[in-house]
């Protein structure tokens, strides 16, 4: 209503008569704007009337029939605040009327005092005072409106600034959600907030809400699932946002209208956090007001929306990098582990020979060291070429090389590796080296001492058949000339110088074999460990001279000058040794100093050096080459190993002096040059003895005739009957009476039974009882009786000990008859 318009629509509500007349009257009056005056009498009639009319005034008494006073005031304003009120009251009222004034009434009039320009101004500025101050007042709203809207839009801010920040600051997802939903409730007013995650199949992966206070949990949950199944359907149908400002009468959400409105939400809003068409979840957010989300604030929050996307995506991405980085991390640790663990080096080097990777320190220096340096660092020169070579065959072949190489270690700790040198061809076409080196000095040492000892089986081998070749011959000379001179002697028209000559020959090549079976004897038991040392006291000066008596002939056949040597005075000569294999030592080398000399000289002798006796046989022969030096002392082994060779021998000779020396405790040597002779020297230890006196002088052999003048009895005790036949010839021109034992137990009966032998020859090795054990009994009953013990020369070691047994001296078989005679005649001598 305007106070321009030509009406002034006016209620009057007052119970006096006079007074609605009066008034009446009075509006009647009015000159200006034409006022419809309406009347009514009591309070409640008026109030209808204002409900049901519209008035630009209302006249009110405050003293009515049904309300009086300041009540009756306070009831029409209360129920119509826009209209303005012009309270009529009496003198005595006017508190009242002020009182109503400052409570919103525009103005007030004391009847009695009212006249028609009064009531009409009254009126007029009531109207305009109550359209002013609706002016101001929508001014007022609208400031108020602006106001809370700014409010909004900071909070609104806030909260998106907020969650920018918690977004930079979280790393995980439950905690982003939680923290961000807490953040758009508080700041943006809502009363509850809801982020969904999905898994990959779509189900619920985490959820977080903000609930406000006094709501319960699972109420909320209800609605939340309900809307969340629905949005989810819808969201993967269409993806598409949804808003609702007022679910009273929004009629898309009807089936959850009644949820929403039970838990007092008016709005809400549901949004999908997609990325690429991807769902990863959903945001609600629920509001009590309507109309809650302008165009600013729904601007705001799906840019928020759009950073909680981005955020998940990365917290997402950043764990996937961190899952496979993990992978990768254990993939590469066991990896490692499982190379590190290999003894063999790996490396992997590229083409210029720079290290990418090694799996192991080289030479001291750590793996990590190691990168980046050239590989050549760590090679010998002899190395490096191989591995250049290698690397270029591998380039152009694209297939595995393998080499070997050594260390460039000080030589005598030098290494050796064998090499597999892999082409290893990167996407990019370019191509790296792994190489995988094998240490393999122990193989190597091995194969090389297995080598060595295949070298040395086949030369032993060798030896062995050359061996067998010569020791054939050794054996097969002699023995034609035996077999074959053997026959002639059988022709009665012999003439006695030829047999004489014949026998003669027949008796050295018997020796030469005998020397040959012996020195296969000996080297047998040489290896077998079972050569012992039987030292006794000697004069070695008296064995020089026997040696050398031995020789004399021989070299004076050849035209050879022989001499001999002694150091030592004859006392000082008294030593302690072995001296049977003494003098075979002496006489191997003697022997060899005659076979390999033409012309010239020949000496022989000791010196003594540092406590020790050096022996020397020197020749002026054809000498030994250099390399040969050591190598003839190994058994078979002859510098000349031709089947047309000029020298006999079967290269025991050697082989079994070398051991006789060292068990003598010396050692042998010797100092040669081709064609200038040769000079071998051995020593041993010089133990002098101080008891010459009880040494006897062995007499040099020669033929000595027994004289028997009373026949005596002999008893042979012999198992072997040419043995017994060759004794009883030897002894035939003596003057023995002999009788025969085939075994020991026959030698000692006989003894028993003939007192009357004198003499036993006792041989060692019989059967039934053997000639030690016949001799022991018999020596029982006949402690004086002599009993000379005939063996092999095989058993050394007994022989020595006959003395001990109860024999009173030895012969050797074969025997010879100057032996057996000596012996004899010593026996009867010292009986
Ligand atoms: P054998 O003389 O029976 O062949 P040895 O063992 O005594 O066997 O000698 C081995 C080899 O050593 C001889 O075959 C010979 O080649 C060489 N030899 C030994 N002594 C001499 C020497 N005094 N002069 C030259 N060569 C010798």
């Amino acid at each position: 209503m305007n106070i321009n318009d030509d009406f002034i629509h006016a209620l009057l509500i007052e119970d006096n008569p006079g007074d609605v007349r009066l008034i009446n009257e009075m509006v009647k009056e009015n000159k200006g704007r034409t006022i419809i005056l309406e009347h009514q009498s009591t309070l409640s009639e008026g109030l209808q009337a204002l409900l049901k009319d519209k008035y630009d005034v209302l006249l009110l008494d405050l003293n009515l029939p049904d309300n009086k006073g300041f009540g009756t005031f306070i009831k029409v304003y209360s129920q119509n605040p826009e209209i303005p009120i012009v309270v009529l009251t009496g003198t005595k009222d006017v508190e009242l009327a002020i009182k109503s004034l400052h409570n919103g009434a525009q103005d007030y009039l004391t009847k009695g005092e009212i006249d028609s320009a009064l009531l009409l101004r009254a009126i007029s500025y009531a109207i305009e005072r109550a359209g002013l101050l609706r002016v101001v007042q929508s001014e007022l709203d609208e400031r108020k409106t602006i106001e809370r809207e700014l409010r909004k839009v900071n909070r609104a801010l806030r909260m998106v600034s907020e969650c920018n920040q918690i977004i930079v600051h979280t790393s995980e997802e439950t905690d982003l959600t939680k923290k961000i939903s807490k953040t758009i409730s508080t700041l943006g007013g809502y009363q509850s907030v809801h982020i969904d995650l999905l898994d990959q199949q779509n189900g619920i992966s985490s959820q977080s809400f903000i609930l406000e206070n006094g709501q319960s949990l699972k109420s909320i949950l209800s609605l939340l699932n309900g809307v969340f199944d629905l949005i989810k359907k819808k969201t993967l149908e269409t993806g598409e946002d949804i808003i609702c400002n007022d679910i009273q009468i929004d009629d898309r959400f009807q089936s959850l209208r009644d949820k929403i409105n039970k838990l007092g939400y008016r709005s809400f809003m549901v949004l999908p956090l997609k990325s690429d068409g991807l769902l990863l979840g959903i945001l609600q957010i629920y509001s009590k007001e309507a109309k809650q989300f302008d165009s600013e604030e729904l601007k705001l929050i799906l840019e928020l929306r759009e950073d909680i996307v981005y955020a998940i995506v990365s917290i997402r991405a950043q764990k996937e990098h961190l899952r496979t980085e993990e992978t990768l991390r254990k993939s590469e640790e066991k990896w490692r582990s499982l190379v590190n663990t290999i003894p063999d080096y790996i490396f992997l080097m590229d083409t210029e020979g720079r290290l990418l990777f090694v799996n192991h320190d080289i030479a001291g220096i750590t793996e990590k060291q190691a990168i980046g340096r050239s590989v050549n660092e760590f090679l010998s020169k002899e190395a490096q070429t191989i591995f250049r070579k290698k690397s270029k065959e591998a380039l152009d072949t694209r297939e595995i090389q393998f080499a070997e190489h050594s260390s460039n270690e000080t030589q005598n700790d030098i290494k050796n590796f064998e090499d597999y040198l892999v082409p290893i061809i990167g996407q990019n076409g370019m191509i790296n080296f792994l190489v995988i080196s094998r240490e393999i000095t122990e193989r190597k040492k091995a194969e090389e001492k297995l080598l060595i000892a295949k070298e040395k089986a086949e030369e032993s081998d060798h030896l062995k058949t050359a061996f067998l070749h010569n020791i054939s011959h050794e054996i097969r000379t002699p023995m034609n000339a035996i077999i074959g001179f053997s026959t002639f002697l059988n022709d009665p028209d012999l003439l006695p110088e030829k047999r004489e000559d014949y026998t003669e020959i027949i008796t050295q090549s018997c020796s030469q074999l005998l020397a040959v079976i012996t020195d296969i004897i000996s080297i047998a038991t040489i290896e077998a460990g079972q050569e012992k040392i039987y030292e006794r006291e000697i004069n070695l000066n008296l064995t020089f001279k026997l040696i050398y008596e031995q020789f004399a002939s021989k070299a004076q056949n050849m035209g050879i000058a022989f001499r001999y040597q002694n150091q030592l005075s004859d006392i000082e000569a008294y030593i302690c040794t072995d001296e049977i294999k003494l003098t075979q030592i002496i006489n191997n080398l003697l022997v060899n100093a005659f076979k390999f000399i033409e012309k010239g000289h020949i000496d022989f002798g000791y010196n003594l050096k540092d406590n020790n006796l050096e022996f020397y046989v020197k020749d002026s022969g054809i000498g030994i080459a250099r390399e040969m030096h050591e190598k003839i002392f190994e058994r078979f082994r002859q510098v000349e190993i031709t089947e047309t060779r000029q020298f006999g021998g079967s290269g025991l000779g050697l082989p079994i002096s070398k051991a006789y020396v060292e068990l003598l405790g010396g050692k042998i040597w010797l100092d040669s040059e081709l064609d200038k002779g040769s000079t071998f020297y051995f020593t041993i230890p010089y133990k002098k003895t101080n008891n010459p006196a009880f040494l006897k002088e062995k007499q040099p052999v020669k033929a000595i005739k027994i004289d028997i003048e009373e026949p005596k009895t002999l008893l042979i005790a012999e198992d072997g009957d040419y043995n017994f036949i060759l004794l009883k010839e030897l002894l035939s021109d003596l003057n023995f009476n002999i009788i025969r034992a085939i075994n020991g137990i026959q030698a000692v009966e006989i003894c028993k039974s003939n007192p009357g032998i004198s003499l036993v020859l006792m041989d060692i090795k019989m059967p039934i009882m053997n000639g030690i054990e016949a001799t022991k009994l018999i020596k029982k009953n006949r402690p004086d009786l002599p009993i000379i013990a005939q063996t092999a020369y095989a058993l050394e070691h007994e022989i020595t000990r006959f003395k001990d047994q109860g024999f009173i001296d030895y012969v050797i078989k074969p025997i010879k008859k100057d032996e057996l005679f000596t012996v004899i005649s010593e026996v009867f001598h010292e009986v």
